[in-house]
């Protein structure tokens, strides 16, 4: 009896024009199509686990490929209603992967094991060592895309077969010009889990440069005002958080803002005892639901990182990591830790 599939990508080529097909089995608390699949956890393997359907020759430790494969979980994410969450490597994660000896350069790319029946669980993905791998996306022909192979990997670890569209990333052949999600790959990952209906809103970033704080606003109008006061300068977006009327997702949470009376900058927090405490205090103004993030990080999500500015007393937020550090060695600033979790950089 096989109890399990095994999917390869390989890069011989044949073309059809037919659509997505479905393994069958799927993640989440409803085995129903079109219901969520949960969060799903995915791992970086660090060793081989006795009774795991496939078994890695080496470990996948490159933060570079590492961060590919993070975007590649993202990808899907961002289309259909699941999570991934990167954690520690154990036997008991959703989906682990790692590095195989498969076959040499070229030939097979990569190999999904999924369960041949049921729930999905105990998924293993393994892509070849031996490939002349790009990283950093549209890899020129002489070399083989990382990230496309990692995403058509995942397709079948989310319970995507073969798709027969020559024009599609689950399609059996590595194309040296379909390197992204297809809509016909969209629509697969939408037929399993429903679609990904988190509304994105941008959280715009003004600098005071008198008196040094940084002002934060979604709202549109506050946004014009701002922009036409003199006193403040657009800076961008600070990130993408989540609209407040989204509807309650797992570790959806609003997220509060408080004018500081004294220095006029705003704080946010996420953290209901923190809003009760600050609603107690005559020196902040409570001003309600600013928006929503997420309590913990998913590969969709960054963790957006929050300081105390010693010498003027107001809160700054960055959901960038490059300026997360610079702000790091800042002796006037104190870091609070990872605020919530929202997006960035992302198409809105
Ligand atoms: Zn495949």
């Amino acid at each position: 009896m096989c109890l399990f599939c095994l999917m390869d990508f390989t890069v011989e080529s044949f073309e059809t024009v037919e659509n997505f097909q479905l393994q069958g089995g799927k993640w989440g608390g409803n085995q129903v199509n079109g219901f969520s699949g949960d969060t799903v956890t995915y791992s970086f393997a660090t060793q081989n686990i006795l009774g795991q359907f496939e078994n890695f020759d080496s470990f996948l430790t490159d933060v570079s490929f590492q961060r590919e494969v993070t975007q590649s979980f993202a990808a899907w994410e961002n289309v259909a209603d699941i999570r991934f969450q990167l954690v520690p490597d154990s036997g008991s994660v959703d989906i682990r992967l790692g590095w195989g000896n498969i076959d040499g350069g070229g030939g097979i790319l990569g190999q999904t094991t999924v369960p041949s029946f049921g729930a999905l669980s105990d998924v293993v993905i393994i892509l070849d060592i031996d490939e002349d791998w790009f990283l950093n996306g549209d890899a020129p022909p002489e070399n083989i895309d990382f990230s496309a192979t990692v995403t058509h990997e995942i397709g079948h670890a989310i319970g995507i077969g073969h798709s027969q569209k020559s024009k599609a990333l689950m399609n059996a052949t590595y194309s040296r010009t379909i390197l992204d999600l297809q809509n016909d790959d969209k629509d697969a990952a939408i037929e399993i889990y429903g679609e990904n209906d988190i509304t994105k809103i941008e959280i715009f970033r003004f600098f005071n440069p008198n008196a040094g704080g940084h002002f934060f606003t979604s709202d549109g109008l506050e946004k014009t005002t701002v922009e036409n006061s003199d006193i403040f300068s657009l800076e961008g977006i600070g990130f993408h958080a989540i609209a407040k009327n989204q509807a309650q997702e797992p570790d959806l949470m609003p997220v509060y803002r408080f004018l500081n009376a004294f220095s006029g900058s705003h704080l946010f927090t996420a953290f209901e005892k923190e809003k009760d405490h600050l609603i107690t205090n005559a020196d902040f103004v409570f001003e309600g639901v600013a928006f929503k993030a997420f309590a913990s990080q998913s590969s969709a999500t960054v963790p957006v990182h929050r300081f105390f500015n010693t010498e003027i007393g107001g809160h700054f937020f960055t959901a960038n990591t490059f300026e997360m550090e610079i702000v790091s060695s800042m002796s006037q600033f104190r870091y609070e830790g990872a605020a919530f979790y929202a997006y960035t950089d992302v198409e809105l």
